[in-house]
C-alpha cells in the first residue's frame, strides 16, 4: 500500500479506469469483473439474480419515494452493476449485445425513433 492511494483529489488508479469522458459499457463490465468476478462465480447465477432483483426493488423504492436524487442515481448504478455481474457470470458481452440489438434502431420496427404501437412491447 502506498500513500498515493489515499489522495482523493486524483489517484492514478482512477485515471486507469476512465478518462474525462467516463467509461464505456465494456469498460464498466470489465471493471465489475475485476472487482467481483471471483465472488460472483462462486455465488452462481441464481444467487446473483436474487441480488439483482433486490437492487431492482431498491430502485423501485427510490423512484416511488422520489425525494433523494443522489440515492436515486446510486440505485440506478447498483442495478447496472448487478446486471453487469450477471452478464459476467453468464458469459455475455453487454456492449456487444446492446450494439447488436439496439444500435440499428428499435428491435421491432427498426426505426431510429420507435413507431411501435404503445400497447405493444417495443
Ligand atoms: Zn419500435
Amino acid at each position: 500500500m502506498n500513500n498515493h492511494s489515499f489522495d482523493a483529489s486524483s489517484s492514478e488508479s482512477e485515471h486507469e479506469l476512465h478518462d474525462k469522458n467516463g467509461i464505456s459499457l465494456s469498460q464498466f463490465q470489465s471493471l465489475i469483473r475485476t472487482m467481483f468476478y471471483e465472488k460472483d462465480q462462486s455465488r452462481g447465477i441464481e444467487g446473483t439474480f436474487m441480488w439483482f432483483m433486490e437492487e431492482v426493488g431498491e430502485l423501485s423504492s427510490a423512484l416511488r419515494e422520489n425525494n433523494n436524487p443522489e440515492n436515486l442515481a446510486e440505485e440506478f448504478a447498483d442495478v447496472l452493476a448487478w446486471l453487469a455481474t450477471m452478464a459476467n457470470v453468464a458469459g455475455v458481452d453487454l456492449e456487444q449485445a446492446v450494439n447488436q440489438k439496439y444500435v440499428q434502431g428499435c428491435p421491432r420496427c427498426h426505426q431510429p425513433i420507435c413507431t411501435c404501437d404503445l400497447s405493444r412491447k417495443p
